[in-house]
């Protein structure tokens, strides 16, 4: 087998994660949840006041503490699965918060965030052996993926999936806000000026509305057998 780069784009909470991580961990590539790394920084701009009371940010503020914001993962070993750190602290529960979620759309409109991001997450990816999921990930960070996956499924299933996870994880979630939050940063998503969400010209495209995790987790594999045979 081949290592080859693996590229998953797709809508807010379409279960893009769930896939990624668990086909990583089968074929031992690393995984990268580059919303994570967006949701970092808004938490960094929510908790240093760069943000307005009416939700508009503090641009020039934010682009100058860019570089006092460090990123990075550390596999946890009792779950198989990459946390996210930011400046050496554990935030995986604090960025998937809906004050989090209800910014992060905006933040990551920004091109000197995007910029500064993307160049990260080229550099991760520079070995292959890597599945990667986000909004760009196959029309920017790696146009040259051999495998590039473009998810979706309806906002209501998606927001039911994103309202049972954070019940799951015991955190407060109400579906209607759930549900607004996902149409509202699909929007902002795909109708931004620098890297709108949108689907490669050779992505394969999958609706998982009706799919089980199983079924998805065998389709995934299938389509890597494919692309790194040989
Ligand atoms: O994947 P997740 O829903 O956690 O991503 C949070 C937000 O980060 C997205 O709604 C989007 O605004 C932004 N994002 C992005 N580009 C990526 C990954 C995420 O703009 N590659």
């Amino acid at each position: 087998m081949k290592k080859i780069t693996i590229a998953i784009d797709g809508y807010s909470s379409c279960g893009k994660s769930t896939m990624a991580k668990d086909l990583a961990h089968e074929i031992g590539y690393i995984y990268v949840d580059t919303g994570a790394m967006y949701r970092s920084v808004t938490l960094f701009a929510m908790r240093n006041g760069l943000l307005n009371s009416d939700g508009s940010i503090k641009t020039d503020e934010l682009k100058d503490r860019m570089d006092d914001i460090d990123i990075s993962f550390r596999l946890n070993s009792a779950t198989g699965r990459p946390d996210t750190y930011l400046n050496g602290e554990l935030v995986e529960k604090e960025i998937r918060t809906m004050e989090v979620s209800a910014n992060v759309s905006m933040i990551a409109a920004l091109p000197f965030v995007r910029e500064a991001l993307v160049a990260q997450q080229q550099a991760m990816g520079k070995k292959k052996g890597i599945i990667m999921d986000g909004r760009d990930i196959g029309t920017v960070v790696f146009p040259d993926a051999e495998l590039k996956i473009f998810v979706t499924a309806s906002a209501e299933v998606r927001a039911r999936r994103r309202y049972d996870e954070l019940k799951a994880k015991g955190m407060p979630a109400d579906f209607e806000d759930i549900l607004k939050n996902v149409k509202e940063r699909d929007y902002i998503d795909s109708h931004r000026e620098t890297s709108p969400l949108r689907k490669a010209d050779d992505a394969l495209e999958l609706d998982n509305s009706n799919m089980t995790i199983d079924q998805q987790k065998a389709w995934l594999m299938a389509r890597y057998m494919e692309k790194a045979a040989n």
